[in-house]
């Protein structure tokens, strides 16, 4: 399928740290599409929940004050000169805010309330309404871009993506330890898989990677030639 002008969507689904936004951000920036990390924008919600304390500290949230407050929580994404993006809530930069412990721990419950998936798909759906874009998260390929030219679904063992998450954030400096990342990870699949609202599944058009045994420039490769193969419009 092709599109006027021959730029598609590409909907990258998968578990929590499944390695899906590096994927989608190296890929994006080789074939000049744009990138959203729309887990990135939950998170952002959930800041400003914690921030508020429509989250309070044993991560129980005054759902109707957070829907209330809906309106008035703008998300952008800022561009920096190393070609990556920052996330800002209300015009302030919270990149390195939304990836800690704390955020992670709350999101989850925050992205099954119906009424924030609506206000953010709708917002990620104005996002790719250009197309040329390559958006991640849990249910670009069911929900947000049903008609995505390309759908790819990430899976790695909980351990290899806690591990991963792990030297992530050691090397950013955080003090965490490896079993509250596995704890996170395993938690927020299980919420993510059995929310009412758009679970995390594989689309049925969906091609399956699982990356445990791969490295990222193995990664890169298979999905190049997967983009490759949509914009040519030939699937082997
Ligand atoms: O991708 P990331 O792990 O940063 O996403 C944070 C959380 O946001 C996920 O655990 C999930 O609960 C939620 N999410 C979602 N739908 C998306 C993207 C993220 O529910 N499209």
């Amino acid at each position: 399928m092709s599109t006027p002008n021959n730029r598609i969507i590409v909907a990258i689904d998968g578990f929590s740290s499944s390695g899906k936004s590096t994927m989608a951000r190296r890929l994006a920036s080789k074939i000049g599409y744009r990138y959203i990390d729309s887990g990135a924008m939950y998170r952002a919600v959930t800041l400003y929940g914690l921030d508020t304390g429509l989250i309070n500290a044993d991560n129980l949230i005054d759902t109707e004050a957070l829907v209330a407050a809906l309106p008035s929580i703008v998300i952008d994404f800022a561009p920096q000169p190393d070609g990556s993006q920052h996330t800002l809530l209300n015009g302030r930069d919270v990149e390195e805010e939304i990836r800690r412990l704390r955020v992670s721990n709350a999101v989850s419950p925050v992205a099954a309330i119906p009424q924030v998936r609506h206000a953010l798909v709708a917002m990620q759906q104005a996002l790719g309404r250009e197309r040329g874009i390559v958006m991640d998260g849990r249910d670009i390929g069911t929900t947000v871009f049903p008609d995505a030219e390309l759908k790819i679904f990430v899976d790695a063992s909980a351990q290899t993506r806690a591990r991963r998450r792990f030297k992530e954030m050691i090397e950013k400096g955080a003090q965490v330890s490896y079993e509250d990342i596995l704890a996170n990870v395993v938690h927020r699949d299980h919420i993510d898989r059995t929310r009412e609202e758009s679970p995390l599944r594989r689309a049925d058009d969906a091609i399956a990677i699982d990356n445990s045994e791969m490295t990222i420039e193995e990664q890169d490769e298979w999905l190049m030639e997967r983009f490759l193969e949509a914009t040519s419009g030939s699937k082997h």
